[in-house]
């Protein structure tokens, strides 16, 4: 497949008329954290290393898919900086892809030595996962004193220019007392922080109604020290979350609540796990392994990119199947399996 060439019937569409442009792809399940909301009571197994997607065969899917109308394409996790290789991978991204928006969800805890590459490959946001300021807090919730490290990424990448986005999981009785340092943070900086609802993921999630904070909660509380105005909603950089201004400070305040208020309409993403199996939707287990075309060089390009554009057609819609999982947990894996 020559690059540049897309006729647009090609591209990727489902039955729904959703046009699929986005891909979360996850280099890794393994991460360096504990985050309790990222763990489950099921005993969980890493994907042995020789089952995990080479990057090759990762540079050759990005490029089907980038023939097939995929603009925009965040590395997650795992922690996507604990794989070996993980930044010269996202060189040589930048080097075949010019004009791909490259993304990269990441704990910060490896970032620091990085951030020279990531404005190098001009990264278009780092979306940093952070619940918390904290130090004794920030332990408790992600099972390691890593915060220094953290807030030394930070610092770096936001020295260097990157745009950086923080999103913090709402957590009952943590994240309301962390408010006013969200706030201030957004405020100094004038970054978007945005606080994301604690899903049930995973057989034997550890999730429970009593740990559940629904983003309203938080927005309430926001809105006694700051009045709130919402913002055009912008698919492509704020994905599902809902954007709001800050009267008279700068940074902005976003929710992304998928339980609670559903997105599926606009969802324009795929999913490839590291082992190279291909996700419709976050909420269906249903996954289409991709790595015995990706790896077999008389597959051609052309009948993997067909397949895809089968698959796609089958893209449900979320909520249906969250309807249908009441009660249970929204996927069989958690996140780190998935990549978020
Ligand atoms: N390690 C990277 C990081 O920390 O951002 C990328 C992977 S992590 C699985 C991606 C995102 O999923 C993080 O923002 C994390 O907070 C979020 N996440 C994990 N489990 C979650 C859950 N049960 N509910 C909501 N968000 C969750």
């Amino acid at each position: 497949m020559s690059q540049g060439h897309v006729s647009p019937p090609l591209c990727l569409g489902d039955a729904f008329g959703r046009s699929i442009q986005y891909l979360r792809l996850s280099v890794t399940d393994r991460c360096n954290l504990r985050c309790s909301y990222c763990q489950s009571n099921a005993v969980h197994e890493f994907i042995p290393h020789e089952h995990i997607l080479h990057y090759e065969e990762i540079l050759r899917f990005v490029n089907i898919v980038y023939h097939l109308g995929i603009e925009k394409v965040r590395l997650t996790g795992g922690e996507p900086f604990v794989r070996k290789g993980c930044a010269e991978f996202l060189w040589m991204l930048r080097q075949k892809f010019p004009s791909l928006d490259i993304r990269i969800t990441s704990n910060g805890t490896l970032l620091a030595e990085h951030v020279t590459l990531l404005k190098r490959i001009r990264v278009g946001a780092v979306n940093l996962s952070l619940d918390s300021f904290d130090a004794e807090t920030f332990a408790t919730i992600t099972g390691r004193k890593l915060l220094p490290q953290v807030l030394a990424s930070l610092e770096k990448l936001l020295a260097e220019g990157v745009v950086v986005k923080i999103n913090a999981v709402a957590l009952r009785g943590i994240t309301e007392r962390e408010i006013d340092n969200f706030l201030s943070f957004a405020n100094t900086y004038g970054v978007d922080v945005r606080f994301i609802e604690f899903m049930p993921m995973g057989r034997d999630t550890l999730w429970n109604a009593s740990r559940f904070c629904p983003v309203s909660d938080l927005l309430a509380l926001i809105e006694e020290r700051v009045r709130l105005q919402p913002c055009p909603s912008d698919e492509r950089s704020d994905g599902p979350a809902r954007m709001f201004s800050m009267a008279g400070r700068k940074g902005r305040i976003g929710v992304i609540s998928p339980l609670s208020n559903h997105f599926c309409h606009t969802c324009n993403r795929l999913r490839l796990t590291s082992e190279g199996a291909l996700r419709l939707c976050l909420f269906d287990d249903h996954e289409y392994p991709l790595r015995p075309m990706l790896c077999d060089p008389t597959v051609r390009d052309e009948d993997i990119a067909a397949y895809l554009r089968k698959l796609c057609q089958t893209k449900p819609l979320g909520y249906d199947l969250l309807r249908a999982k009441k009660g249970t947990a929204v996927a069989r894996s958690v996140m780190s399996g998935i990549g978020g």
